[in-house]
């Protein structure tokens, strides 16, 4: 039996609402074919009312074990450093979060606002907001930098806004059938098999990309969104394109660019829409260019791609 434990900050409840939808286990299964035992989760937990702190208490002192500790939302410093109340916590939710990762064999932070801050982070950040484990890609957050949960692991960071259902109870799953040891973290303490590759990487439209054959609007099936629509596939970290949502679709497979928001930076240009949804260029050439491309190479790529583009790249691939 694995005792989880989720419990929520600066928090839309996206992330649960993700959370719900996994397929591949899904929330159920984590409970019927992988031995999980949910003490409590704000949209899934009974009504505890009082025992709600009665339970925190217990995992705290030792009475249960709390084997993971799932955090959704910002951790809230405001006002001056003392935390906000939580009328359902009957204290702020950072002062139980501080005494329950010192008892948590494990810490997974899920979200962009629990990994990095997120958006109630940004400048001027009223709610004096932070990350577990980071503030934007500085390592330190709520819990500092040295921070290691029982199990002698920094927090277990799966940004996205929301992050995949599946790479949270993927991840889960890693910690409750003790295969965990065998997922690497990367410097940012996210689960290198999402986070290795590109939002790119799949992609449906890698051969419009290639022939520079741009799109313009939304939803269309044609073209590429990083030209014109400020796509930020070839500079996001994330599996949206190989593990894909619903299992059927992402972002760009419907036509929609790719807004970075598994990066710590995220939301770019303040989510904008005249500005986030449009490819910054100087002279013509996007001031942020795919990874591993310099300036050079690409406007000689430009001229060759757009030279040698086969009239099909310009179809949409999906009629017949
Ligand atoms: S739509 Fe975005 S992710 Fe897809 S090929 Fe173009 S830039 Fe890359």
């Amino acid at each position: 039996m694995t005792n989880i434990l989720w419990l929520q900050g600066g928090a839309c409840s996206g992330n649960t609402m993700s959370f719900l939808n996994a397929e591949e286990p899904s929330a159920c299964d984590l409970i019927t074919d992988f031995g999980m035992n949910i003490l409590w989760h704000p949209s899934l937990g009974i009504e505890l009312g009082n025992q709600l702190q009665q339970l925190l208490w217990d995992c705290i002192e030792g009475r249960i074990a709390l084997d993971i500790l799932v955090f959704e939302g910002s951790v809230i410093n405001a006002p001056n450093g003392t935390g906000t109340w939580n009328r359902f916590a009957q204290r702020p939710m950072k002062d139980w979060l501080d005494d329950l990762s010192k008892v948590a064999s494990f810490v997974v932070a899920v979200g962009d606002c629990a990994t990095w801050g997120g958006i109630p982070a940004m400048a001027p950040n009223p709610s004096e907001s932070t990350g577990l484990q980071f503030l934007k890609r500085q390592s330190g957050g709520f819990l500092g930098a040295d921070y290691r949960s029982k199990a002698g692991l920094p927090v277990i960071n799966i940004p996205g806004c929301p992050a995949h259902p599946d790479w949270i109870s993927q991840i889960l799953v890693a910690i409750a059938t003790g295969r965990i040891g065998d997922i690497a973290l990367d410097e940012l303490n996210r689960p290198s098999t999402f986070f290795k590759s590109f939002t790119q990487t799949g992609c449906t439209r890698n051969v419009h990309f290639a022939y520079k054959a741009s799109t313009s609007e939304f939803g269309q099936r044609r073209g590429c969104l990083y030209y014109d629509l400020g796509c930020r596939g070839p500079m996001t970290h994330s599996s949206c394109n190989r593990i894909l949502w619903n299992r059927v679709s992402s972002k760009t497979r419907a036509g929609m660019p790719c807004l970075g928001c598994t990066e710590p930076e995220f939301p770019f240009h303040d989510l904008m829409p005249g500005t986030v949804f449009k490819t910054q260029t100087v002279m013509g050439v996007p001031k942020e260019l795919p990874i591993g491309v310099n300036k050079k190479d690409y406007a000689l790529l430009t001229i060759v791609a757009k030279d040698s583009t086969p009239k099909w790249a310009e179809e949409d691939i999906f009629t017949v």
